[in-house]
């Protein structure tokens, strides 16, 4: 088609930002896995945003953060990846606590390199007195980039400033053609979001460190003739001692990750579904590269 735009955009930034928030506000369902806990996200996962004129791959991204373990690593390395194929990056800045020096550290070290057109947009305005604004503003000087950002205030959540956002995004990409199906929503497979799924699920009920160490792993989805779907995953923690917190008192914590699990997976397949979880020990995987790589934590 003629006039019709196309490129990647990537959604980078601190854990907890918004960044996954944003994507399923532009995409107008929920894709990808949201929660209060930081480092939600753990890959670089694609939303394909797709209208008449134009298609967007919006690359999700876990935050910028200083790597403390290989999986930390692995985590910066898959934000970096999508900034190396973006052809606008979107850097989103908790405007709640505005420009930090952590903020200063780890981003401007990572963005000194983009030479892509690079947008600032802070984000939860809805939370924000509007006399901030021009201090928000502020704590953008003095940061090493190779050309001023545009800066942009939004709710990602209530979708203020989205429109804006996104007009301005299509503003800026060159021409070419559509690089997925129409249909398309991600790159992504099912079974990859059923495990976000129970995994987003698992983050909203549990505290402390026990987020950080589970992962999640669909180990059988079958589909029978009738349409039902049977999934069993294995709910993999690091520790002997973190395995009863997950199950809790007479398996009341995994019943409910299980219940809030399933709904949502019935809407993502559109089917009735089976959902039995389990949680396994697997000895600091965090650190381990047969785990991670096995985890689809490790690039193949
Ligand atoms: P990410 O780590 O950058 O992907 O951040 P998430 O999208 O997972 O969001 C982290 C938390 O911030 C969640 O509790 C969101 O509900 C919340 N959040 C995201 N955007 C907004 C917003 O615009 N306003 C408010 N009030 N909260 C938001
Ligand atoms: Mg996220």
């Amino acid at each position: 088609m003629t006039n019709h735009k196309s490129g990647y955009v990537a959604l980078i930034g601190r854990p907890n930002a918004g960044k996954s928030t944003l994507l399923n506000t532009i995409l107008g369902t929920k894709l990808v896995a949201v929660s209060p806990r930081p480092q939600t996200t753990r890959n670089r996962i694609f939303g394909i945003f797709d209208r008449e004129d134009v298609q967007i791959v919006f690359q999700d991204t876990p935050g910028l953060l200083d790597p403390k373990d290989p999986m930390h690593e692995f985590m910066v390395r898959e934000a970096e990846r999508a900034l190396a194929d973006s052809d606008i990056a979107v850097w989103l800045i908790d405007a709640i606590k505005g420009c930090t020096n952590r903020e200063r550290v780890i981003v401007d070290h990572t963005l000194a390199a983009v030479i892509v057109p690079l947008f600032a947009a802070f984000n939860k305005i809805d939370k924000v007195n509007p006399d901030q604004l021009p201090r928000l503003q502020k704590g953008l000087e003095g940061l090493k980039l190779p050309s001023p950002p545009t800066i942009f205030y939004i709710s990602a959540l209530q979708g203020d400033g989205v429109p804006a956002l996104l007009e301005q995004i299509i503003a800026r990409l060159p021409a070419g053609p559509k690089f997925y199906p129409s249909d398309q929503l991600s790159d992504r497979t099912q079974r990859f979001f059923v495990e976000e799924i129970i995994r987003e699920k698992a983050f909203l009920l549990l505290r402390e460190e026990i987020p950080y160490s589970l992962a999640v792993q669909v180990e059988e989805m079958k589909e029978s003739e009738s349409g039902l779907f049977s999934i069993r995953a294995a709910l993999h923690v690091e520790r002997d001692s973190q395995k009863g917190i997950v199950v809790g008192h007479r398996g009341a914590v995994i019943k409910q990750i299980g219940i809030d699990a399933r709904r949502e997976i019935e809407t993502l397949l559109n089917a009735k579904v089976f959902l039995d979880l389990w949680v396994k020990v697997s000895e600091h995987w965090r650190k381990r590269e047969g785990h991670l790589r096995e985890f689809g934590y490790l690039e193949k």
